[in-house]
């Protein structure tokens, strides 16, 4: 349950209340904001005269969930707003890892020439195999702050582990947990407490419930700003490196209120299957996607096998703003 107290209760007041029921606790800066777990149907009588609206949920799918919060949420950074009344559809179109100032400024040129004005690039590569690339780390992350001040974007970094996330979380705008960072509840637990956008990526492994779950540790620690990212599931399928699911998409786009964006990229793992999948991600109305782009596709130092080159992306940035603006969005 989620219980809004009146707004002169204050968080210390909220805390100890929390404490005896055994809840979460948070404040929005216009409520202290209590969350039972879901089984609780009752508004505790020891609240009762100092709440202000509360909602009995079905499961604990709670903050995220339509039943609590109809309207999209909507997060800002710099001139960005993805999600609530916006219609955005926003790119985030980048190489997988930082690899050189070189690759990273290339990269940085391109999205400007095409109006775009977020980078994300990964520092530290979750790899399946300790004997590939794992990333440039901390030198990755200053060269990130970098290609910030002097181009003017907003980063985006991931967080592999809990080791660096401090780390990730300063040097960031916004903050990336991975589709297998996405069950490690140190890293959930500390981005809750940041007040820094989470851009959060579906386990492959991970069913919807469980994603929005990953997503509730993040909201009940206070940090509302959470989009979650669609990025393939595995299936039987072996000749596609993953499956887009496109239908828990559409799960999510109704049944929560947290922008949802889709990742082609990572779905199909080859870069001929990704501009048609873009442009149907576009059509189907989704918050924003993740595409991988490299300026030589073919060195790339992690996921050289789906990432578009400039001339492929930038003809595609084209046919995805008609798209777009059809389906009454408009990309950003
Ligand atoms: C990435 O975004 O480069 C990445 C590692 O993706 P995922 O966590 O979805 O595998
Ligand atoms: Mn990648």
């Amino acid at each position: 349950m989620i219980i809004h107290l009146k707004s002169n209760i204050s968080l210390a007041e909220s805390e100890k209340i929390a404490h005896e029921l055994e809840a979460m606790h948070y404040h929005n800066g216009t409520h202290a904001i209590l969350i039972t777990a879901s089984a609780v149907k009752e508004l505790p009588a020891a609240v009762a005269a100092i709440s202000d609206g509360h909602w009995a949920m079905d499961s604990d799918i709670q903050l995220a969930s339509t039943k609590y919060r109809s309207e999209l949420r909507s997060i800002q950074w710099g001139n960005t707003t993805i999600g609530g009344n916006s219609n955005n559809t926003v790119v985030i179109a980048v190489p997988c890892s930082v690899e050189s100032w070189e690759q990273i400024t290339q990269s940085a040129e391109m999205l400007k020439s095409l109006g775009i004005n977020t980078l994300r690039a990964g520092c530290y590569k979750p790899r399946t195999s300790p004997y590939s690339f794992q990333g440039l780390g901390l030198e990755g992350l200053k060269m990130l702050a970098k290609v910030r001040e002097q181009y003017g974007l907003n980063i985006i970094t991931e967080v592999k582990d809990s080791s660096h996330v401090n780390e990730v979380i300063e040097y960031s705008d916004i903050i990336q947990i991975g589709a297998k960072a996405m069950y490690d509840q140190s890293i959930l637990r500390r981005c809750g407490a940041a007040r820094k956008p989470v851009l959060l990526k579906r386990g492959f492994g991970t069913t919807l419930q469980e994603f929005v779950q990953a997503a509730e540790f993040i909201l009940s620690g206070g940090n509302e700003q959470v989009i979650l990212c669609e990025r393939g599931i595995r299936t039987f399928e072996t000749k596609t490196r993953f499956t887009f699911d496109l239908c828990g998409a559409a799960y999510l786009k109704y049944n929560t209120n947290l922008p949802v964006i889709l990742d082609p990229s990572h779905a199909m793992g080859y870069s001929y299957g990704v501009p048609d999948l873009a442009k149907a991600s576009v059509a189907f109305g989704c918050d924003g996607l993740l595409i991988e782009v490299h300026p030589n596709p073919k060195v790339a130092k992690s996921d050289a096998s789906q990432q578009l080159d400039h001339p492929t992306f930038t003809k595609l940035h084209g046919e995805m703003k008609t798209i777009a603006a059809a389906v009454g969005r408009h990309l950003m």
